[in-house]
């Protein structure tokens, strides 16, 4: 349930509101909103819902208090209404702004990480992207060159500016991960790795959540909720497509995931036409689709020569590819950023968010 404070309500009626709530056994989690105060309230609640709600709407400060039906609570847009803006040296994701992130499927070498990584900062990415630790569906193929692909990257960041986003795949990694990365990212193996989740839940960097390709939207907001009420309330959502019955694609972009999520939470939303395509030639228009439906940024693979790529080679960008495709889709996103703020008019004749309204 929420306990959603007056807007009058000051720290100490906050403070007292935690209090009864601790009291319960239950934890408080507080949102300052920039019109009022929200307080989840977290934990097994179960036959106490009724009076529960009755005593904490009898506190000082408090306004109403709301039982939440979805199973999702830190990630929503009832919880906190203003999007999560999230900061990470000079990239600002989830701003309205459009986040670029790029770069190969896998670090092969410094050299072909730094061709990569000047020509997409060169031509407007805003993240530099690179696998060192790579999930193979066949343990034959490239694994990653580990630690070491980790240094070039940090390498790769002084070099270019850009903040360097990079997979993790264990809990025992976190650590090494986050000493060279600004942005963690879980892949799509590992996005119900419970543990894993938790384990990058409690660093202070960025996480980028990849949709399991067999996820439900739900699930997917669950297993950022693992994140966030682990602490780390900067969780960045990325889809990368689902596994459905079409074979000419690798898996089916759920571009209509990309609203639906605005309209349930709070957290930024990248697309992934890469992984989701799996072809070169189809990266392009969905990573327009995706910029049309109001993503706050797209993840692309780019290669200095993606035939002799290690790992993704259809589905790599060659540099040209990827400087063509910029000047795609920037006019695309200065057309459509403003559209997607203008509520729209409902069939009930009311006026709400939703189709391209954000909330
Ligand atoms: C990747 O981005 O390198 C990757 C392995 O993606 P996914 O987890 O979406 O397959
Ligand atoms: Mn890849």
């Amino acid at each position: 349930m929420f306990v959603v404070m007056a807007r009058t309500a000051g720290e100490a009626e906050v403070l007292g509101v935690k209090s009864a709530i601790l009291g319960e056994g239950l934890t408080p989690y507080d949102h300052a909103g920039v019109e009022r105060t929200v307080i989840a309230v977290i934990g097994e609640i179960g036959s106490r819902r009724a009076s529960l709600m009755d005593r904490l709407g009898d506190l000082p400060g408090v306004e109403t208090v709301t039982p939440i039906s979805r199973p999702f609570k830190l990630t929503s847009r009832e919880f906190q209404p203003e999007d999560t803006v999230i900061r990470v040296l000079d990239a600002v994701i989830g701003d309205g702004s459009l986040t670029m992130m790029a770069g190969p499927c896998s670090v092969e070498s410094r050299d072909q990480l730094f061709e990569t990584a000047d020509a997409v900062a060169a031509a407007g990415a805003t993240v530099l992207r690179g696998g060192a630790f790579k999930p193979r569906t066949s343990p034959y193929s490239f694994q990653g060159l580990g630690v070491e692909a980790l240094r070039y990257l940090a390498e790769a960041r002084e070099r270019t500016g850009l903040p360097v986003i990079t997979e993790v795949m264990e809990p025992n990694q976190v650590d090494i991960v986050a000493e060279y990365a600004d942005i963690l990212q879980i892949g799509t193996r590992n996005m119900q790795n419970y543990s894993l989740l938790t384990a990058v839940g409690r660093v202070a960097r960025p996480v980028m959540l990849k949709r399991g390709y067999g996820a439900t939207v739900e699930e997917w907001l669950m297993a950022a909720e693992y994140i966030v009420s682990s602490g780390n309330p900067n969780v960045i959502l990325c889809e990368r497509g689902i596994r459905t019955f079409e074979t000419y694609t690798r898996n089916t972009i759920d571009l209509s995931a990309v609203p639906l999520l605005h309209h349930l939470t709070h957290l930024p939303v990248i697309v992934d036409p890469s992984h989701a395509t799996g072809k070169r030639w189809l990266v392009a228009p969905l990573a327009m689709g995706g910029v049309a439906v109001g993503a706050d940024g797209v993840m692309v693979e780019v290669h200095p020569d993606p035939d002799a790529a290690l790992s993704d080679a259809e589905q790599q960008l060659t540099l040209d590819q990827f400087r063509a495709m910029m000047a795609q889709l920037i006019p695309i996103h200065a057309h459509v950023r403003g559209l997607h703020d203008v509520p729209v008019e409902t069939t009930a004749g009311v006026t709400a968010g939703g189709g391209l309204g954000r909330h």
